[in-house]
């Protein structure tokens, strides 16, 4: 979406094509860092973004073992909001479509589901979807595979990908929210158990973390010790478990940590997770994703517009956004080797040892400015240059 924005934005036709009928999938994670929301005051939308409900997160620390280690704090960084917004994704994903519907090169398709590639003389032209209408061909200069980590583009692509694996999946349920209940999003790791729950003010959003591939076991014991355990773990939630009364409410959501070796084709390329799928850890994998897309629209709107995309153009934006994607994924996999399995495991985790240093008064700024903004932030470099949609009546 923010890619699709911004290109339009520059003067480009795009069309955007999502499976769905909304936005209203709850399962993306809620953090809108501030690299993203520096990106809002690029576009000069910051204010108006603001205005949308959100809680905005300060400083963020953990309880690991017995250690507990701030993981960042954004005060000292040279941004506009020095705090990581809460807000569901839905509503960021409406705020953009609403700005990019303002302008003619914009075409948003909602239930129209990308299900194949239109090859030409070993070039990609285009892609098939399924829509109520039926069938939908869209030609292109560029495709684009946005399309998150089960990515249909990616596979049909025959891109190949390495996976670095994940200790976890998350099973993924809301508890409602009553008067006197924390306003924090609340993190508990507890003898091989761990839960998190966003609060999105009249429900908690709660991801229960178990071993990666035991959901069947965890379905096969029953609901009764699946809400014994998410009590034992969160005492606050007790008095409401009895809403958990289906596995229907209770999605399972698997974690992936891969990416590819070639993010692009000719007339292809990938980004976001289709290009390099992001565990939850940090909450950076959206920010990232949003990241790749203001470099794709840097490096690629001018020679869309003049129809002169290259493979070598491809491979610059791969290029750009390689190393803050290694970067990030390789300090996820330290997280999980080392919080994340031991927690599962029933071991008592401890901090690891550079998260310890990072607590030094000289080095603390670290953990906080690469979780805020990441490796390598991106700026819009795009210009306004299309023209606006007319008002309809
Ligand atoms: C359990 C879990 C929790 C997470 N929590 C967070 C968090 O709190 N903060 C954070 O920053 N990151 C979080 N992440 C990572 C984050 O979800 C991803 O890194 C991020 O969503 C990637 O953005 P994306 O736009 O590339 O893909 P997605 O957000 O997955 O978007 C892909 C879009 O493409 C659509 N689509 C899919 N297939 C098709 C198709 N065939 N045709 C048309 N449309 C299609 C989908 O409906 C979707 O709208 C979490 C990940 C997991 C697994």
């Amino acid at each position: 979406m923010m890619l699709g924005f911004l290109l339009a934005r520059a003067g480009v036709s795009v069309t955007v094509l999502e499976k769905h009928a909304d936005f209203l999938r709850d399962f993306r994670g809620d953090t809108v860092h501030p690299s993203t929301l520096e990106i809002m005051h690029e576009l000069g939308l910051l204010e108006e973004f603001l205005k949308l409900p959100h809680s905005e997160v300060r400083e963020v620390s953990m309880q690991i073992g017995k250690d507990r280690v701030v993981i960042g704090h954004f005060e000292h960084l040279p941004v506009h909001c020095k705090f990581v917004a809460l807000m569901p994704q839905w509503d960021f994903l409406n705020f953009i479509a609403e700005h990019a519907r303002r302008y003619q090169t914009f075409d948003l398709r909602m239930r129209a589901e990308a299900t194949g590639l239109i090859e030409e003389n070993g070039r990609i032209v285009g892609v098939r979807a399924a829509t109520a209408d039926g069938e939908l061909e869209v030609r292109a200069d560029l495709t684009v595979g946005c399309d998150g980590r089960h990515s249909i583009v990616r596979a049909k692509a025959s891109l190949e990908s390495d996976d670095y694996g994940a200790p976890m999946d998350v099973m993924w349920f809301r508890l409602s929210r009553k008067p006197g209940d924390s306003e924090e999003t609340v993190g508990h790791i507890e003898n091989a158990r761990m839960i998190v729950m966003l609060n999105r003010n009249d429900y908690w959003q709660c991801a229960y973390v178990i071993p990666k591939g035991s959901a069947d076991k965890v379905r096969r014991d029953g609901l009764d010790k699946f809400r014994a355990a998410v009590g034992g773990m969160s005492p606050l939630t007790r008095d409401r478990l009895d809403e958990i009364d289906s596995w229907d409410k209770v999605k399972l959501l698997t974690v992936a940590v891969d990416r590819l070796r070639l993010w692009y084709r000719l007339g292809l390329l990938c980004i976001g997770d289709a290009a390099h799928a992001m565990s939850p850890i940090g909450g950076v994998g959206i920010n990232l994703a949003v990241q790749d897309a203001v470099a794709a629209a840097n490096i690629l709107a001018d020679p869309l517009r003049r129809g002169a995309v290259t493979i070598e153009t491809l491979k610059e934006v791969q290029q750009r956004r390689e190393f803050p994607t290694r970067f990030t994924q390789r300090l996820q996999i330290v997280m999980q080797n080392n919080i994340i399995s031991p927690a599962l495991s029933g071991t008592r985790p401890s901090a690891p040892f550079f998260m310890k240093m990072m607590q030094w008064p000289l080095l603390r700024r670290i953990p906080g400015r690469v979780l805020a903004l990441g490796i390598r932030p991106e700026h819009v470099r795009t210009p306004e240059m299309a023209p606006a949609r007319k008002a309809t009546a």
